[in-house]
């Protein structure tokens, strides 16, 4: 038996201890434990196991509500949706390129350039294309009929 799973006196943290060694410090409350006068709640010779351990014991001083703190569910980060098919990508680099070059497109700007990149589009096509785009929150429209892309390098001014 390598490790073990020791517990702070100090501030009832557990944590993982190679054995072969006098002490262990408390990562959370830096108390000095010597690990001959310390209760092995558990022990393995596979380091691997330890951080396991460690969880086990833990659960079973604070409970089964206890999680370990890297464990916790992170609160999401907001992003750009991003695009998942070709089209998609092409519909946004579109609007990316646009909103680099004048800052800001109207309908009519985004299908001009969609009639140069696709092989066959329509106006009544290339408006639901912008809608979708700003469905998804990969454009915005900045004032009324102008619209500005919000991803992938082109950095809004405002928003
Ligand atoms: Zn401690």
């Amino acid at each position: 038996m390598s490790y073990g799973v020791v517990v702070c006196p100090a501030c009832r943290r557990a944590k993982g201890a190679d054995l072969a060694r006098a002490t262990t410090k408390c990562l959370d409350c830096g108390k000095v434990m010597q690990l001959d006068s310390v209760k092995v709640w558990a022990s393995t010779d596979h380091a691997d196991e330890l951080s396991t351990l460690v969880g086990q014991v833990h659960t079973q001083i604070h409970g089964e509500t206890y999680e370990p703190p890297e464990e916790r569910p992170r609160p999401a980060k907001k992003k750009p949706a991003h695009p998942n098919s070709k089209r998609e990508r092409l519909l946004l680099d579109t609007a990316v390129r646009l909103t680099l070059e004048g800052g800001t497109f109207k309908h009519s700007d985004f299908f001009e350039a969609l009639k140069g990149a696709m092989e066959k589009v329509t106006e009544e096509e290339s408006d639901k294309y912008l809608a979708f785009l700003q469905a998804r929150c990969l454009v915005i429209e900045k004032r009324p009929g102008e619209f500005q892309a919000v991803s992938e390098g082109a950095a809004p001014e405002e928003l």
